[in-house]
């Protein structure tokens, strides 16, 4: 044995549950993929390392759909917007090209009352505050998923797993294969913890400096948007770099954002970023959690004392709990979704779905480059490992390469796959049916029931 490692005593695990399908993380993802399975009638178990539904979206705060469109994205992202908007939940919503479709603000609170409430009513039971820490395994089968949380460790066992975990966890400790980050360099994309808001700013008197601003040094701002009363604006990279080269500021990258609403005295401020880092590695993560409060607190101080308006301000709180992870493990599927497919457009006859937003890098070198591309599917092969048999993947760690990944990682693109996941994972489980030979027409005629917009699809 290596003298670095100790070796733990053999132990005998309570079974806390057994369910057909069993859904690791509860990110947006994972909720379509139980609310999906839980529908389709298989007794349905969806396991949470934190205390609600959500994922990076409650946890970042990530509260901006990106790119969402009614013609391409059916299904369960069309109910939940909708429901959202039943129960007021909807901020706003605007065209944005950027985006090839709407930006969709939600309340977060609300957003995770709407899918606890989706998630009951479907069925699904859901397990929270309990980390998937190991599996049991037979062969190239999983049997069970190891848990710990306050009660102690338990195994959860079940015929289909669906890896929703965004991190592709429960795939690794399966050893199921994967890769991590840019093919040539092996760099994920960099991490963000979204800014705190300011309350008790003069938006006139800011936005009037602005526009001076703006006028006076058009290169320093990269991003503009005066749809009064709303207003944003980024950028400042000389003023920024001059001010970190000077010590006067501690940031990575040399653009903040700043967005606000005429009439109201409050302001959002973004700003943090964070390179070269790999979420799946426990004190890069505690890095870049302690770096992105250096970095916010840092920033929003700086803004305070540079920039008109912002005298009698004071800091709310950012409302998050975690730092947000763009990018870690791709597990291999079936299929593995190229960036020529996307740009392609590319139609396959087992597209559970179809997406079209675009490329969107936040590359290590603090830079972010969107490439658009054509509406293109997404094969069910992209969902099924190819190296354990009863595993499927949902979300940011489908079968896809570094590049594609930067489409399909937006939130309408992770909810149709879980969506389909959880759906092939109940017709599998329900019909004993190993995951390749699932006739893949009965698939597609079971999501179009279910309201999914299917483009290429023969059926
Ligand atoms: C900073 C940032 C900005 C973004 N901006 C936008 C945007 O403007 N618009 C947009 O549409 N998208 C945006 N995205 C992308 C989008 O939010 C995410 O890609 C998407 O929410 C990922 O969903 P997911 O369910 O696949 O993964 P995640 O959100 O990562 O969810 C995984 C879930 O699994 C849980 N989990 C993980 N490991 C375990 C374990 N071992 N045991 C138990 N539970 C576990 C986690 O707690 C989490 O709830 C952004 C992402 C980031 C980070």
């Amino acid at each position: 044995m290596n003298k670095n490692n100790i070796l733990i005593p053999a132990q005998e695990v309570p079974i806390l549950r057994e369910a057909e399908v069993v859904v690791a993380g509860g990110g947006i993802a994972g909720l379509a993929a139980a609310i999906a399975s839980a529908r389709c009638g298989a007794k349905t178990l969806l396991i949470e390392r934190y205390g609600c539904l959500g994922g990076t979206v409650s946890g970042v705060p990530m509260k901006w759909v990106g790119g969402y469109n009614a013609t391409i994205h059916g299904g369960i992202m069309a109910e939940l917007i909708d429901k959202l908007r039943q129960a007021d939940g909807i901020i706003r919503e605007f065209y944005n090209e950027n985006v090839s479709g709407y930006m969709v603000g939600m309340y977060i609170d609300i957003f995770k009352a709407v899918a606890l409430k989706m998630l009951e009513d479907a069925g699904a039971e859901l397990l929270l505050h309990t980390l998937i820490t190991d599996v049991v395994s037979e062969g190239r089968e999983i049997t069970g998923l190891v848990v710990e949380n306050k009660s102690g460790r338990q195994v959860i066992l079940g015929k289909r797993f669906i890896d929703a975990t965004g991190d592709g966890d429960v795939a690794a400790r399966a050893g199921a294969a994967y890769w991590k980050g840019d093919e040539e360099s092996g760099k994920m994309q960099a991490m963000t913890h979204y800014g705190p808001v300011l309350e008790g700013v003069d938006n006139e008197v800011l936005l009037d400096y602005m526009l001076k601003y703006k006028d006076k040094y058009p290169e320093e701002i990269v991003e503009w948007s005066t749809d009064l009363p709303r207003f944003s604006f980024a950028g400042f990279s000389r003023l920024l770099k001059d001010s970190r080269e000077k010590g006067i500021i501690h940031m990575n990258y040399d653009c903040i954002w700043i967005s606000g609403e005429i009439g109201t005295n409050r302001v959002t401020i973004d700003g943090s970023f964070i390179p070269f880092v790999d979420g799946t590695n426990v004190l890069d993560l505690t890095y870049a959690e302690t770096e992105s409060i250096k970095q916010i607190t840092s920033f929003v101080s700086f803004i305070r004392q540079n920039f008109p308006g912002f005298e009698n301000s004071h800091r709310k709180d950012r409302g998050g709990f975690s730092i947000g992870v763009r990018e870690t493990r791709r597990v291999m599927g079936e299929y593995l979704l190229t960036e020529e497919d996307i740009l392609q457009g590319k139609k396959f006859l087992d597209g559970i779905g179809c997406n079209c937003t675009p490329m969107d890098i936040h590359s290590s070198r603090g830079h972010q480059s969107w490439t658009q591309v054509k509406t293109y599917d997404i094969p069910y092969r992209c969902l099924i490992s190819a190296t354990i048999d009863n595993l499927f993947m949902a979300g940011r760690c489908i079968s896809a390469t570094h590049k594609a990944l930067a489409s399909i990682r937006f939130i309408p693109c992770c909810v149709i796959t879980g969506q389909a996941a959880g759906t092939a994972a109940a017709l599998t489980a329900k019909r004993n049916v190993s995951l390749k030979k699932l006739d893949t027409n009965k698939l597609l005629t079971e999501l179009k029931k279910q309201g999914a917009i299917l483009k290429a699809s023969n059926v």
